[in-house]
């Protein structure tokens, strides 16, 4: 899938069959949404991570699950202490996204996002419904970075937190933890 070459109108163009640049950036409100937009248009790591997130991951989950609704995806540094993320969260790389099924349930949606696993670094589900999805490094073309103020420095990786979660949801737990 080529890159995008043009943003002028990212939130009505997709990118990946049904995805739009406006489910990239997801949030609570509008103004949020336009924040993060704002922001996405100069993070070409977050542009590139978000189109083969789509393309690796979220797209082949919609087409098995049919409809899923993204409501966090991109987040800026800002945003994501505003809704209590971790600081080394991949969503400040766009290369998370939290997901909810509207067409089945969430143990359907975990069995599938378990399907690429190999794609995936962290899955964690949540009591309300909700899956977080973490894009392995291998699928960022080894640019995984963590944005901070002042630069970007090497991922650390959330993957203790993240197995523990898988092995909680596959023994029907449910796994707590701030949201990621
Ligand atoms: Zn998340």
């Amino acid at each position: 899938m080529p890159f995008p070459t043009s943003l002028s109108d990212p939130v009505a163009g997709g990118f990946s069959p049904n995805f739009s640049w406006g489910e990239v950036v997801a949030a609570a409100t509008p103004q949020e949404s336009a924040d993060l937009l704002s922001a996405l248009k100069g993070d070409t790591v977050a542009l590139e991570n978000a189109v083969l997130f789509a393309e690796y991951v979220l797209q082949p989950i919609r087409n098995e699950v049919g409809w899923i609704r993204v409501t966090s995806w991109y987040r800026t540094p800002t945003h994501n202490a505003a809704v209590g993320g971790s600081p080394t969260s991949l969503h400040l790389l766009a290369a998370a996204a939290d997901i909810e099924a509207l067409e089945v349930s969430q143990t359907k949606l975990l069995e599938v996002c378990e399907k690429y696993r190999g794609r995936l670094e962290e899955i964690i589900t949540y009591e309300d419904g909700h899956i977080h999805v973490g894009m392995a490094k291998s699928f960022t073309l080894g640019k995984v970075l963590v944005k901070r103020e002042g630069g970007y420095s090497t991922l650390v990786s959330a993957q203790n937190v993240t197995r523990f979660g898988v092995l909680a949801a596959l023994a029907g737990l449910t796994y707590l933890a701030s949201r990621i």
